[in-house]
């Protein structure tokens, strides 16, 4: 239990952001209180159960699992203890429309035999890859992804250093510098779509990933991602905070210029020295803060950053298996450059089409009944603001999904084997996660709207507010919020700090 006379903070979301920051917050001696406005914490990372089968119904791939290592060892535990994970070999198999494919982090020399068929030149360029990854990876990622760079002048003095890393360039750019294949061109590009990044306009600090996931691996959690979450909310609990579901957030309070609490849909007000908001960036500014005092610079900022494309899930059960796909499994588009500016950029559902094919009960079958196959297909889609009408888009573009992993992917009769059916669309994410332009990863991760330029971890409107997850710096994915957390627990405890001992000087 925490100490009754300690100060409250109120954490607003319980994604994996929020879930860090409160563990962080309340393990620093804060009596936090999180409040979700779903029935279960999760967020993004959410699950669907039905007819015995369990789909995650968004992120599946752990990456730098140090992170959470870090996580638990603040609160004095172990996290291989609380969550084993398993890691996965290969990390992805990747398929190509000339049915070619490539099984991806199958180890070092099993990659260099696929990259020589593919073109025996790109073994010494996959090389040449790693090192420069490797460099970035410890400027940009190692050292600086923990900075809050508040001001421009804390961003300014790293510039020349990532600028000579190459940050000016984009992730393709940097990548075909090393290969000659546009396969693996594509294979070693494609990695910012996981955090909303568009891989033609991110800048090369975000083509780090492979070097990340060839360092540290790709792991599962057994029984789903979700277990991850479960495992943060008993830490949580187990630490004394009060979890509250089923709550959403109606206003920010603000007192005497500061964010001084929050009001809940029932009316109920939770009065708080810090207000950590998880959930959205824009959503938070132009809905949850007071009108009187939303500040219009920042509005005017909102609005003309660039949002990330959004996602249309498939989650299928299935009453048989298909033993050809991976536990990750991904299609390339026939025209990768084509086919990521129709998401990015486009308007109207893209022509062609990508699928990230996740499927657990290869690694563990109890997520689906005996003999059967839980199986969720992804497919990158335009936000909410490039005029798709869901209503009917949603259902051509499932047809056109499952067209494809019965041609392309060779699922022989999946439409007759479904026996559970669900989706997940950018409309919800605008209604259900209340994500501006039902965004799948908030702003978009480019060099003009990363560091100093993202929205930063304490506001820089209202005193009192802080903001953690996707939308804020460093960025989207689990190992970047998990990194926001640690900045947002941080500046929080400063803040406070420095709050009570002016109190203190003024009182003596
Ligand atoms: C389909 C998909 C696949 C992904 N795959 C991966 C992957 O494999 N690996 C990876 O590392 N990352 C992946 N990501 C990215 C990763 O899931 C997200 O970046 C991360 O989970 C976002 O966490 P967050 O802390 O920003 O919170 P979110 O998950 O966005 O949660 C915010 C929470 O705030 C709550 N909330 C909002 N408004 C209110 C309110 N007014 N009152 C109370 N509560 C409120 C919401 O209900 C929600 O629970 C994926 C994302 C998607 C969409």
């Amino acid at each position: 239990m925490s100490d009754p006379r300690a100060a409250r903070v109120v954490v607003i979301g319980g994604g994996f952001g929020g879930l860090a920051a409160a563990i962080r917050l309340q393990c620093a001696g804060y009596a936090v209180t999180l409040v979700e406005a779903r029935a279960r914490l999760g967020g993004r990372a959410s699950q669907h159960r039905e007819a015995g089968f369990t789909f995650d119904m968004g992120p599946t791939l752990i990456t730098a699992p140090e992170l959470l290592d870090d996580l638990w060892a603040a609160a004095g535990r172990s996290r291989a203890a609380d969550l084993p994970l398993v890691p996965l070999r290969p990390f992805y198999r990747l398929l190509f429309p000339d049915g070619s494919r490539f099984d991806y982090g199958a180890g070092p020399e099993a990659d260099e035999e696929q990259i020589a068929r593919f073109d025996p030149r790109d073994v010494a360029g996959y090389g040449s890859f790693l090192a420069a990854s490797e460099r970035i990876y410890a400027r940009a990622f190692a050292d600086l992804a923990g900075e809050p760079f508040l001001t421009p002048g804390a961003f300014a003095r790293v510039v020349p250093e990532l600028l000579r890393l190459g940050a000016a360039q984009s992730v393709y750019r940097f990548t075909s510098r090393h290969f000659h294949d546009p396969r693996l061109r594509a294979v070693f590009s494609f990695h910012p779509l996981f955090i909303g990044g568009n891989p033609f306009r991110a800048s090369a600090i975000y083509g780090i990933v492979p070097y990340l996931e060839r360092q540290q691996g790709v792991h599962f959690a057994m029984g789903g991602m979700y277990t991850l979450v479960e495992a943060m909310e008993r830490l949580l609990c187990d630490l004394g905070a009060e979890v509250r579901c089923g709550t959403p957030v109606e206003e920010i309070i603000v007192k005497d210029g500061r964010a001084a609490g929050v009001r809940l849909a029932d009316g109920e007000i939770i009065p708080a020295a810090a207000v950590v908001a998880n959930s959205d960036v824009a959503t938070t500014y132009r809905e949850l803060i007071p009108a009187a005092h939303r500040p219009p610079r920042t509005l005017a900022r909102l609005a003309r950053y660039r949002y990330s494309m959004s996602c249309f899930l498939l989650y299928l059960g299935l009453n048989r298996t298909y033993p050809q796909l991976h536990h990750h499994t991904v299609l390339m588009p026939a025209r990768y450059r084509e086919h990521i500016h129709a998401i990015f950029d486009g308007h109207g559902l893209p022509d062609d089409l990508a699928l990230y094919m996740h499927t657990p009960t290869r690694t563990d079958p109890t997520m689906a009944p005996p003999g059967c196959e839980s199986l969720y297909a992804l497919a990158p889609v335009p936000h909410l603001g490039r005029g798709i009408d869901w209503n009917h888009a949603g259902d051509v573009l499932r047809a056109r999904i499952i067209q494809a992993l019965e041609e392309q992917v060779g699922l022989d009769d999946l439409e007759s084997s479904i026996v559970v059916e669900r989706r997940f669309t950018p409309v919800d994410f605008a209604t259900d996660l209340r994500s501006h332009l039902g965004a799948a990863f908030s702003i978009e991760p480019t060099l003009l709207q990363s560091a100093y330029f993202r929205p930063h971890n304490r506001s820089r409107d209202l005193p009192g507010l802080y903001l953690v997850g996707a939308g804020t710096h460093p960025g989207a994915g689990l190992p970047g919020v998990l990194l926001s957390a640690k900045i947002t627990s941080r500046l929080v405890q400063e803040d406070l700090r420095a709050v009570r001992a002016r109190v203190y000087s003024t009182a003596v």
